[in-house]
């Protein structure tokens, strides 16, 4: 590695250790002639995640536009930028392991799967909106179980005067 003091091409290593939990190597390094010291981040080439449309066109796959779908989504709700940031994240980590190719199809469902843990209306306007998943059958399917899940258990039989004098 060039020193950037004196541009000599020569150096030792002094020390090494694991940087930015495991992500990069960091090295100090000590120039051989003007003995000062600089240091040097040793990472991995990214290795690239790609998308199968629906139309078996090929696509990089972006984070950004999952950040991007999510914020739409996620409009008007309780829900922080960190969260999304983090969503995303992990949507892509989530794809990494089945990688180097993913459908579309995977990335909006792994999206949607980790939505619906966040925020349930952002996880229908996402869903709703979602391309590949917009088959209403899918669609139907997944709200059927979101009303489910809202449907305060045992409440129907037992409560039925108290619900209505409240209002
Ligand atoms: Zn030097």
């Amino acid at each position: 590695m060039r020193c950037p003091w004196c541009a000599y091409l020569d150096d030792k290593v002094v020390d090494s250790r694991s940087a930015d939990s495991g992500a990069a190597i960091r090295r100090r390094r000590e120039c051989l002639r003007c003995g000062r010291r600089y240091t040097t981040y040793e990472r991995l080439e990214p290795v690239g995640l790609v998308v199968v449309k629906r139309d078996g066109s090929k696509e990089p796959f972006e984070r950004a536009k999952v950040v991007s779908g999510v914020l739409k989504a996620t409009k008007n709700r309780p829900v922080t930028q960190e969260q999304v940031d983090r969503l995303a994240g992990k949507v892509e980590e989530k794809l990494r392991r089945r990688g180097p190719v993913v459908t579309s199809q995977e990335v909006g469902i792994e999206t949607l799967a980790l939505l619906r843990k966040l925020d349930d209306v952002a996880y229908l306007r996402f869903a709703s909106v979602y391309k590949d998943f917009q088959e209403v059958t899918d669609f139907e399917r997944e709200l059927g179980l979101l009303l489910q899940k809202r449907e305060p258990a045992g409440r129907a039989s037992t409560a039925g005067p108290s619900r209505t004098r409240g209002r």
